[in-house]
């Protein structure tokens, strides 16, 4: 029989709704996996005495005949979102011992589908990174190469997916923060449309690019997951889109005959690993085997997705972290004098370089002088970037490329290197940039027998269309399902 953590949700669900096993078996299963890979540093927090309440209450549930769609599925979430029972802590020294009074929307809305919380992931420190590393508490090793980074910042999320220490997590996506690490680690991952996920609850890093969304094997538990965490809460989110709550699986089979893929020329460019690129092209082929037809098109602007969202995201960081200064949130320096000296101490102890790295970037961009010159300038070159892909999107339906140059780099490899890490992001940031979705689908192996991960993007809304692609590709090819050895 297929062991308990290689089923998928969609199997879960219907084993546990059917009575074949219980929910707190499961959740006992899955924290055993966690504790006996904890080397791993996928998870931050885990508590067995929550976790197994949850499972328990998920078992009256059930057996009082409740359909919810993830009833008794034990998922765990990204350190970036705040859970009235775990810490909460955004990967920094600054919240180590912060617990939160309330549960973010997407961890309320997944725990009303009935899942269980196995604990809190690792991540980059509020989410700034691409590899893990910028946690202040450990890194996180790639469970297909453990000398290898997972990807970031979702690298927790990624890893415990991966290795199978849960069916799925959650994740957050600023500039490629889901899609990124599920391809580097060769899991599934999307993240929706600007505005489409509740923003309430998750610790703010750019608050005009963050999204939630979910990160399993397959697009089909991708969907289940994203129809739980989307819907409308203008209450709470100012930018919540007011689109109503919608049933992602329900066109996964839906046919791609006739799909027309974009295939962008400038994520074709030298930069591109020759690994990678090989298994993006059998993938296009591949496609189009399956009735779908290739589009050659254009991204003028690309390559400026890296000065402009490298402007605007620590902007926006620098304002949304000024609220940690040692009164209201988490650390407080213990040696301080006057009032000013607890703050500067406060915020020199408790944050990590990057995240400095980031608030003197936006504090200079967003400074009188040079406001018009960067963050004006940027803001301008978002708007182009989102009109490239409107033209784009008059003569195709998806676009596909890879989400990233290379595979999974070494750990310490680009550490010191920071504008390493963000050319890296080059295929992510612009869809992040124009508040489209995007997702990693695993599309085959490169370099070091390393995943690969096709990026689709979709236009305003068409997450459900990208599933329906990225699940037609599921059924033709086993990338999704292989592991990593030992897992
Ligand atoms: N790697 C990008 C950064 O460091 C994206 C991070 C994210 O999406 N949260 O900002």
């Amino acid at each position: 029989m297929t062991q308990l953590h290689d089923l998928t949700v969609a199997q879960l669900a219907a084993r546990l709704r059917a009575k074949d096993v219980s929910a707190v078996e499961t959740a006992r299963h899955f924290l055993a996996r966690g504790s006996k890979h904890a080397a791993l540093g996928a998870y931050l927090h885990v508590s067995e005495e929550v976790t197994l309440a949850q499972a328990a209450a998920a078992d009256q549930r059930l057996a009082s005949g409740d359909a919810a769609p993830l009833l008794g599925v034990p998922i765990a979430h990204k350190d970036i979102f705040v859970t009235k029972d775990f810490p909460s802590t955004a990967g920094s020294k600054m919240l180590e011992n912060y617990r939160s009074p309330f549960d973010a929307t997407a961890v309320a809305n997944l725990a009303s589908a009935g899942a269980v919380t196995l604990g809190k992931l690792n991540c980059d420190e509020f989410a700034m990174g691409s590899s893990n590393e910028n946690s202040a508490f450990k890194p996180a090793f790639n469970p297909w190469d453990s000398a290898r980074i997972p990807g970031g910042s979702s690298g927790g999320s990624a890893v415990a997916v991966a290795a199978r220490l849960a069916p799925a997590a959650t994740g957050t996506d600023t500039g490629g923060s889901i899609r990124q690490p599920a391809s580097f680690c060769g899991i599934t991952g999307i993240k929706p449309t600007y505005g489409r996920a509740s923003r309430y609850g998750m610790i703010a890093f750019a608050s005009s690019l963050d999204q939630a969304g979910p990160m399993a094997r397959t697009a089909e538990d991708c969907a289940l997951l994203l129809s739980a965490i989307c819907g409308p809460d203008p209450d709470r989110d100012s930018t919540s889109l007011d689109l109503p709550a919608e049933d992602f699986t329900r066109g996964l089979n839906d046919s791609i005959d006739g799909l027309r893929i974009g295939v962008p020329k400038e994520f074709f460019g030298e930069g591109l690993a020759p690994d990678v690129r090989s298994a993006i092209d059998a993938a296009l082929k591949l496609y189009q085997q399956l009735g779908a037809k290739l589009v050659e098109i254009s991204l003028p602007r690309t390559e400026l997705s890296i000065p402009v969202y490298y402007i605007i995201a620590p902007a926006e960081a620098s304002s949304n972290l000024s609220r940690f200064d040692g009164v209201k949130f988490g650390y407080r320096a213990k040696q301080y004098g006057d009032l000013m000296d607890m703050y500067k101490k406060t915020r020199a102890e408790g944050f990590g370089d990057e995240v400095k790295r980031r608030i003197m970037i936006g504090t200079y961009v967003l400074s009188h002088g040079y406001y018009d010159a960067y963050y004006l300038q940027a803001q301008k070159i978002r708007r182009l970037i989102a009109d490239d892909f409107q033209q784009a999107f008059k003569q195709c339906d998806v676009i596909a490329g890879p989400v990233a140059p290379t595979v999974a780099w070494k750990i310490g490899e680009r550490s010191d290197d920071p504008v390493a890490n963000y050319l890296a992001d080059v295929f992510t940031l612009p869809a992040s940039l124009a508040g489209l979705p995007g997702m990693s689908v695993p599309c085959g192996f490169g370099a070091a027998q390393m995943p690969v991960g096709l990026q689709l993007i979709g236009n305003y809304a068409a997450e459900a269309k990208l599933l329906n692609a990225a699940h037609r590709f599921q059924l033709a090819t086993d990338f999704h399902l292989r592991k990593p050895e030992g897992f």
